[in-house]
Order: structure tokens, then sequence, then C-alpha cells
């Protein structure tokens, strides 16, 4: 069974992506496999690399959106990627909005070795 932490590296990491393309997401989502059953309607991809992503868990300890204590902000901004689905897109066909930003960025940390589970924001 796939665990927590790949599931976080499966949705969220893609530290060689370039998304200079606006079919970025479009592929990217469903490569990732968050196409089926449904389309994934918001997601975050991060273009760094995975250790300063699993370094966050030990940066700067703040309360996440559904109230629990383990989110870590990165010190440093981040090379991302937002997709999120179009008003007009219908399921299977899965139609995503790609923009790159540069953020700093908030993860959920769980377990041990302590690493990343979610993506919060
Ligand atoms: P994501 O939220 O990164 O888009 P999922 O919703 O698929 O991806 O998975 C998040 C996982 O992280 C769930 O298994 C959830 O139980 C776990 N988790 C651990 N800590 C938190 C937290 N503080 N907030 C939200 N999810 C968390």
């Amino acid at each position: 069974k796939e665990s927590r932490a790949m599931k976080f590296q499966r949705q969220h990491m893609d530290p060689d992506g370039l998304s200079n393309n606006s079919n970025y997401c479009n592929q990217m989502m469903r490569r990732r496999h968050m196409t089926e059953g449904r389309c994934k309607p918001v997601n975050t991809f991060v273009h760094e690399p995975l250790v300063d992503v699993q370094a966050i868990c030990l940066q700067g300890n703040i309360t996440c959106k559904n109230g629990k204590p383990n989110c870590h902000r990165s010190s440093s901004s981040m090379k991302i990627t937002d997709c999120r689905v179009t008003s007009g897109s219908k399921y299977p066909n899965c139609d995503y909005r790609t923009s790159q930003k540069e953020r700093h960025i908030i993860v959920a940390c769980e377990g041990n070795p302590y690493v990343p589970v979610h993506f919060d924001a």
C-alpha cells in the first residue's frame, strides 16, 4: 500500500518539472493519478529538491487549516505550480488552469522519520 509520505511525493513533488506550458496541469494531474474517480479540484506541485521540502518539517511550526498542530512553513520561498480545475471542466475530461508562483509553502508532517504528508497552503 502507498504510504502517506509516498502519496505526498506523488501528489506534490516535481523537482525537475518546468511548468512553462499551459498544459502542465492537464498532463501532470492525469499522470499522477489525480483524475481517477473525480477531478481533484486543487493541487500544488513543488519544483525544489525533495530534501529541501523534507527539511520544512524542521522549520517554523504552525497550526494547520484543520486546527492540527503539525504544520510547518518553509523558511525560503519555493518554486511551485498551482493547478485548479476550470469551471467548464467535466469529469472524465479534467481541465486545469496552470499557474507558476514562488511562495513560502506550508506542509503537514507526520511519522518517524517526520516527513511531509499533506500540502496545507
Ligand atoms: P493533500 O491534502 O496533500 O492534497 P490528501 O488530502 O490526499 O493530500 O492527504 C493528506 C493526508 O495527510 C491525509 O492522509 C491526512 O490524514 C494527513 N494529514 C496529516 N496531518 C494533516 C493535517 N494537519 N491536515 C490535513 N491532513 C493531514
